[in-house]
């Protein structure tokens, strides 16, 4: 049996979880306090189908109590566990911070009527386990019932995992741990790692929001490479958000530290953004040129991915000057450089070139999935060439029938190719244990990395370093 648990009414002073919706009832409350501090308690059913024993449905359910800490937009964007000292950080459904106190109790159930309006007592509840140690109420047809499951039946909580590899929860016990050591340098480079992420999930405006905190805190800090990657990264979020005005002089500040600094692997990442802001303002021709600068310092840096994306984003511009051969060559060169380096997006890309040559059409391709596993961080240029419409002028025909050709068509390329390399991230072959291991290892040493993200490819290291066919741009990680 499946329950709607929106339909279960709640007594007053309960406050649901955002997200936990029809198929999972989370809620919380507040408790008394001995010391004064704000306390609560989290009750959390699992997801899914529920037993219906008696005229009663069951699923096994967790409780924990949480102190209020603090407030913040960070505590409101991420739950957290600090491993370290064994506690976790929480966001109340109002965005206040608190951190769990004690263990948290997972031999519980929630036992409620089948009749969302139905009513349920205590007396029956007791009759069905008589032998748990307590019995709270919830609503008028919804009990809580502690220390009626054997260990072996014990709720988990699914949406607190332990911290594993995965790059969201790697940045924000990064945070979190910045935090606790009062290491603002660290902390603003974990929070840009997470607007980065943020970017990825699809949730741009969240994104510069963040970005724009770490540029904060970064700023007074005197280190103007950190500052530098945060406002890159901010000015590639603005572009998803459709503001190129307010990402140029971001990116232009930082590519003049950049030049002065010597450091190229920033200076290609900010050559091809200033590239996309171009071609979000209507100027093919600027945008060609930015990209033929990229192109130039990353055949230096030796980034033969972000090479092979260059390639297919002048192919666009070149489309969008109505320079068709140009384009079909330059783009060819892209399909074939992919396709040497093993890509799986080399397919994807090829397929688009085929139509754009024969003046083919095609509906818009499936969206690129999002959400915390989906990406490896190079593809976020595709997010930021969809953002933008193309400039009126270059557009090429399309009707609602026909769908999309020209120009058009190479740029769906880039979110056909985006979707492909996020499916082959789950099919195609993954790297050995160890050998992942040491990739992990080397990207932990390296100064071009932010304890989370490559900041010379973009990409996150733990999602990357996962698939076999992806490499070092640097020719770091060992074979
Ligand atoms: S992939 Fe890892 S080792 Fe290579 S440049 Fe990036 S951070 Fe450094």
């Amino acid at each position: 049996m499946v329950l709607d648990w929106r339909e279960i009414a709640l007594d007053p002073g309960f406050l649901r979880e955002p997200g936990s919706g029809a198929s999972r009832l989370v809620v919380w409350r507040p408790v008394e306090s001995p010391n004064g501090s704000p306390l609560w308690e989290r009750i959390a059913g699992a997801p899914g189908e529920v037993i219906v024993l008696a005229g009663l449905a069951s699923v096994s359910a967790t409780l924990l109590r949480a102190r209020q800490r603090s407030r913040g937009f960070v505590g409101r964007l991420i739950g957290r566990f600090d491993e370290a000292r064994g506690k976790r950080t929480l966001v109340l459904p109002d965005g206040e911070t608190v951190e769990q106190e004690g263990e948290r109790i997972t031999d519980c159930l929630l036992a409620c009527v089948q009749d969302p309006a139905g009513q349920l007592d205590e007396e029956r509840v007791r009759s069905q386990w008589p032998n748990a140690r307590a019995y709270r109420r919830l609503g008028s047809g919804l009990f809580l019932v502690e220390g009626c499951l054997p260990r072996d039946s014990q709720a988990t909580d699914p949406e607190l995992p332990p911290v594993d590899g995965h790059p969201r929860r790697q940045a924000e016990q990064a945070l979190i741990e910045a935090r606790n050591r009062g290491d603002h340098a660290v902390e603003a480079t974990a929070m840009a790692d997470l607007g980065v992420i943020l970017l990825n999930e699809g949730r741009p405006r969240d994104a510069v929001g963040l970005l724009e905190q770490a540029l904060t805190m970064a700023g007074p800090l005197g280190d103007a490479a950190r500052a530098g990657d945060i406002a890159s990264n901010l000015a590639l979020a603005l572009l998803y958000v459709q503001q190129p005005g307010r990402a140029r002089p971001l990116l232009e500040q930082e590519m003049a530290r950049a030049r002065t600094a010597g450091d190229l692997p920033a200076e290609k990442l900010v050559a091809e953004r200033l590239g996309l802001v171009a071609s979000a303002t209507g100027d093919p021709r600027g945008a060609l040129n930015w990209f033929e600068r990229a192109l130039a310092l990353t055949r230096r840096v030796g980034d033969r991915h972000q090479e092979a994306n260059l390639l297919w984003l002048q192919a666009i511009q070149l489309a969008e000057l109505n320079q068709r051969d140009d384009a079909i060559a330059r783009g060819q060169e892209a399909v074939t450089l992919f396709t040497t380096l093993g890509k799986p997006q080399a397919a994807a890309y090829g397929v688009y070139l085929q139509k754009y040559r024969m003046g083919l059409f095609d509906g818009p391709p499936l969206p690129a999935p999002t959400g915390p596993g989906d990406f490896l961080g190079g593809s976020l240029v595709a997010g930021a060439m969809a953002a933008v419409p193309a400039p009126a002028a270059a557009q090429a025909p399309s009707s609602p029938t026909q769908g999309t050709t020209g120009p058009g068509l190479l740029r769906m390329a880039l979110s056909a190719a985006r979707s492909a390399g996020q499916f082959a991230g789950s099919g195609f072959k993954t790297t050995p244990p160890e050998l992942q291991r040491r990739r992990i290892e080397t990207c932990a040493s390296c100064e071009h990395h932010t304890a989370v993200r490559c900041k010379v490819c973009g990409c996150f290291t733990a999602a990357k370093s996962r698939l076999l066919h992806e490499s070092c741009p640097l020719g770091k990680w060992p074979g």
